[in-house]
């Protein structure tokens, strides 16, 4: 064969390889947007009989029925609390699965966002005894406010839940040759090495039991991980030095 004819078919083969790749990954995505539809739709379904039931309960407790036992107050009490763990589980698919229809074209800055998350986290740290700091240089990307702001907020809230009495937890920003490194440190339990990927799957827990007593659902994480990941950036986790957990968020700037 000519060199020529070589040439021809190797083109060719390239054409071809290129739209069964193409084939498949629109076959991909088609079957991510069905997963996408289905969660969004069972958790809008979930979601209104969870408040009918969340009202029913409430309007019980504010009357305080004082001729009850306490057998009947502890099943109630118990009854609250399930109702309050699922509508906070079905409020996180619901957030995950509307993650892709929100825009991303907001100019955020960061230190106001930073400002924020830990202004609103400051009584759960208090509570736990647990101080917080933010190190935030002058820095500004483009995306979505509203979910970044979940993504610190998340992560914080995991370094004071997963953090030892009288611990710190640091959240630190600034850019870098058009990087912007977001990193939230915590003086806690730590994570093993080998559980470190799987701590952004849906419903997993190093610790099922803490966990659950600390009143999360397993869905944190993955939100983190799905924030992320419409954003373009990565997101690691180390140990820290001092004892405990660093995850570093590392985003390319990008400009609008
Ligand atoms: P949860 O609702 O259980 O907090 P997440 O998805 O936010 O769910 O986190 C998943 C698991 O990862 C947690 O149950 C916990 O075991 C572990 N984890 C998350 N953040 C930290 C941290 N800063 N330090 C130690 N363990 C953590």
């Amino acid at each position: 064969l000519s060199d020529s004819r070589i040439e021809e078919n190797n083109v060719k083969e390239l054409n071809q390889l290129s739209i069964s790749y193409n084939k498949m990954l629109e076959r991909l995505s088609d079957a991510f947007e069905i997963q996408r539809q289905f969660t969004a739709n069972a958790a809008h379904e979930l979601r209104t009989p969870l408040a009918l039931m969340q009202v029913q309960l409430d309007l019980y407790n504010s009357t305080g029925h004082p001729g009850n036992d306490e057998d009947t107050l502890q099943t109630i009490r118990m009854i609250t609390e399930q109702n309050d763990k699922l509508s906070r589980m079905v409020k996180a698919l619901l957030d995950m699965s509307e993650l892709e229809t929100l825009g991303r074209d907001d100019r955020i800055i960061m230190d106001a966002i930073v400002e924020e998350a830990l202004a609103d986290l400051e009584p759960l740290a208090q509570k736990n005894k647990i101080k917080l700091s933010g190190k935030c240089g002058d820095v500004t990307m483009t995306g979505s406010d509203i979910l970044i702001y979940r993504l610190v907020y998340n992560l914080v809230e995991n370094a004071i839940k997963y953090n030892h009495e009288g611990g710190l937890v640091t959240v630190t920003v600034y850019q870098k040759e058009k990087r912007i490194y977001l990193s939230v440190e915590d003086t806690g339990s730590g994570i093993p090495e080998e559980l470190r990927e799987r701590v952004f799957d849906p419903f997993f827990r190093v610790d099922k039991s803490r966990s659950r007593e600390l009143g999360g659902v397993g869905l944190g994480l993955a939100l983190v991980r799905e924030i992320v990941r419409v954003h373009d950036g990565s997101i690691t986790i180390r140990s820290n030095p001092a004892g405990g957990t660093v995850f570093e968020v590392v985003f390319a700037q990008r400009s609008i």
